[in-house]
């Protein structure tokens, strides 16, 4: 079950859970900077651990078949 009070994450404030419209955050707009941080968190974090891709295409040189002679 859930606590009937619960602290706002982002201002620390008690708030009904059975009543607070934008749980578990006491308002939308502590709802959006809690989004915000964490979504500021995510794009903080280096793109270095994705490996590098070869150009797969460039290495895909068919012979040709076949001769226009023939
Ligand atoms: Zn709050």
């Amino acid at each position: 079950m859930s606590p009937a009070r619960v602290k706002c994450p982002t201002c620390r404030r008690e708030l009904d859970w059975q009543t607070a419209p934008f749980r578990p955050f006491c308002s939308e707009r502590c709802r959006l900077i809690d989004l915000g941080a964490w979504l500021t968190e995510q794009r903080a974090i280096p793109d270095d651990a994705a490996p590098m891709q070869e150009d797969a295409a460039a290495a895909d040189e068919k012979p040709l078949k076949g001769s226009p002679d023939a």
